[in-house]
């Protein structure tokens, strides 16, 4: 992920070396190649336009400093504002008051979700929790069963629908997993939801169905960082039609060009908060934008 984007900014960064003072137009024209370099990755234009405006304000006003150099100033101005774009600061889940605290999980099919639950079981046991995930994606036919393989690795107990309690309707499903969490006292309960392979009103009216009747502390929206320019819609889709409250980048492990994950925080105003790099299930951890914006700029 990012390489491309790595060499090209390096490869302009490398220009800069050596000059004195920078013109207007040596500002202008590094803003320029930044600019392409940021869209042959895919990021959204709307994000690339007002980081390059950032980008050159900060460029044209900073001081003379003995301590850096032009090229070391861009670089550091890039970098600031790339960790802009990644949310700044991480985020930390938000647990209930009163337990058990709900997550649910929205995002197409093939995102990453199924996986993702086992990923955060995992490490919400870790963290000394006791999580209880959910198979509510009744639609893809595996779902149910690879759900309980993710758990089963996870050491994590899975609510799945059985005869007489909600086969075939996930909103059952999900509604009766928090008494059931209740009742065998599980703090954290993580409800797999399904995904469509597009954005399609049936599956954003059943993860609103599935929202009401848990009403959950988070929703986090999983997306696929290798999507590309899709990732706008999808994310706008998702955040209007459910309502999401922060956003899981998956398969950042691969070799796609990585706008999405430069795109979705300022696309759905909600943060990053968890990265998936693999199919394992200790490919997974918490998010830090200052360590992205590190990677990218290599
Ligand atoms: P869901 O339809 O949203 O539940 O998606 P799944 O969890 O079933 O994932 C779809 C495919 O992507 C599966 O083959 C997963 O093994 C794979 N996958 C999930 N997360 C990652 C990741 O972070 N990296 C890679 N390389 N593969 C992943």
């Amino acid at each position: 992920m990012f390489d491309s984007l790595t060499e090209r900014l390096s490869g302009i960064f490398t220009q800069l070396r050596g000059k004195g003072r920078l013109s207007e137009a040596d500002i202008d024209a590094t803003a320029r190649e930044i600019r392409l370099a940021l869209l042959e990755a895919d990021v959204a234009l709307p994000v690339v336009k007002e980081f390059i405006a950032r980008v050159k304000e900060r460029a044209r006003g900073a001081e003379v400093s003995q301590a850096l150099n032009p090229a070391q100033q861009v670089i550091k101005i890039v970098h600031e504002e790339l960790v802009g774009v990644l949310g700044g600061e991480e985020r930390r889940l938000n647990f209930a008051k009163q337990p058990p605290t709900v997550i649910m999980l929205a995002g197409l099919q093939g995102a990453g979700k199924t996986t993702l639950a086992g990923k955060l079981g995992r490490w919400l046991r870790e963290q000394g929790h006791t999580p209880l995930l959910v198979a509510a994606d009744l639609q893809r036919p595996n779902a149910v069963n690879q759900l309980q393989i993710v758990g089963e690795r996870a050491g994590v107990e899975v609510y799945a629908p059985q005869p007489g309690n909600g086969v075939g309707d996930p909103i059952q499903v999900a509604r009766d997993s928090i008494e059931h969490a209740k009742r065998v006292q599980r703090d954290v309960v993580v409800i797999d939801t399904a995904g469509r392979l597009g954005v399609d009103a049936e599956m954003m009216a059943q993860a609103a169905s599935i929202r009401d009747v848990t009403d959950p502390d988070e929703v986090l929206f999983v997306i696929d960082a290798m999507i590309g320019q899709d990732a706008v819609a999808t994310a706008e889709a998702f955040r209007d039609g459910v309502g999401i409250t922060g956003v899981v980048l998956s398969k950042l492990d691969g070799d796609a060009r990585g706008g999405a994950a430069l795109s979705v925080r300022q696309v759905t105003g909600q943060p990053i908060m968890f990265a998936s790099t693999g199919e394992k299930l200790e490919d997974f951890d918490v998010f830090y934008p200052e360590r992205m914006a590190s990677r990218i700029l290599g």
